[in-house]
């Protein structure tokens, strides 16, 4: 596998990042996850603009154009003759000194790897999961914005951990006022009386790029559709349940904290919301 590294495309084992790069030490950079369908990179230019935003907001100048990471992106799949699959993008602060200043990481890394990933199971997509709620909360904005997607992923990371204790392949978190704010690495859809909802971004959830796709199909499809605060008890009693991200794409839950949701199958709305999705992914796009 080749990998986009600073300008240069190179094997993966020569992918090489000193031991003092601020990413390592202290998960100091940005990320984004990026899925391409059928040579299409869906919604590109929206994952750079968050990518941008991230920066920004951590303070890290990057010293490429939208354009130049554009094609560094498009340059690692084309070398990985990837036409369906997944890509990282990664920013690092760089390589500095043992302490935390940022100003003494001179230069920042830019890091592409194009590659495949399954997030779940595949026969979850069918059946759905059964997820729980763990006991570790979402990041309090006023301490690290969830917004920003940056590389310091522990938070979610215990949550995982958590949710796999319980035996379970994913995990709800709530924020620090005892909200769903969204799972590790997905936001959380549910469906009730005909209403699709979703918590807003004040209550901790990323504004995903998927859960906005979502907004989008489900304008087409004339479902009505909000942010809304939601509870545990919201999901328990709610009529379906799914969760969306670019690992996961869009994958139903049939189960919380024992118990069932709604008829226990996945449901109507979510295989509408789903088979739309399908198609959309294959029609929006940078193409390579
Ligand atoms: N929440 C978190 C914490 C995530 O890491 C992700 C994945 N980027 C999402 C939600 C879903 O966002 P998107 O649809 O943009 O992948």
């Amino acid at each position: 596998m080749k990998v986009y590294l600073d300008g240069q495309l190179v094997e993966e084992a020569d992918a090489k990042i000193s031991v003092l790069d601020h990413g390592l030490l202290y998960g100091d950079g940005i990320f984004e996850g990026i899925r391409i369908y059928d040579s299409n990179i869906f919604r590109l230019d929206e994952h750079l603009e968050r990518f941008e935003y991230s920066a920004k907001a951590i303070l890290l100048k990057m010293p490429w154009t939208r354009e130049e990471i554009s094609e560094a992106v498009c340059a690692t799949c084309r070398a990985n003759g990837l036409k369906d699959g997944y890509i990282r993008l990664v920013a690092t602060r760089g390589k500095g000194d043992l302490g935390l200043s940022p100003w003494l990481c001179p230069v920042p890394s830019l890091i592409v790897i194009a590659d495949k990933i399954k997030l779940y199971p595949p026969e979850h997509y069918e059946k759905g999961l059964a997820i729980v709620t763990v006991p570790t909360r979402r990041m309090n904005p006023a301490a690290l914005s969830p917004a920003i997607k940056s590389l310091n992923y522990l938070n979610n990371i215990l949550a995982k951990i958590e949710a796999q204790q319980f035996g379970a392949l994913e995990a709800i978190m709530l924020n620090d006022q005892g909200m769903v704010a969204e799972c590790t690495g997905d936001n959380v859809f549910i469906v009730h009386k005909g209403k699709i909802y979703t918590p807003s971004a004040q209550q901790g959830a990323l504004k995903g790029i998927t859960r906005d796709t979502i907004f989008d199909i489900a304008a087409d499809l004339g479902l009505p559709i909000a942010e809304h605060d939601l509870t545990r008890y919201d999901i328990w009693n709610a009529d379906e349940c799914f969760l969306t991200g670019t690992g996961a794409e869009v994958i139903p839950v049939v189960k919380l904290d024992g118990r069932e949701i709604g008829s226990g199958q996945p449901g109507p709305i979510f295989k509408q919301v789903l088979e739309a999705f399908r198609i959309r992914v294959r029609q929006e796009g940078t193409r390579l």
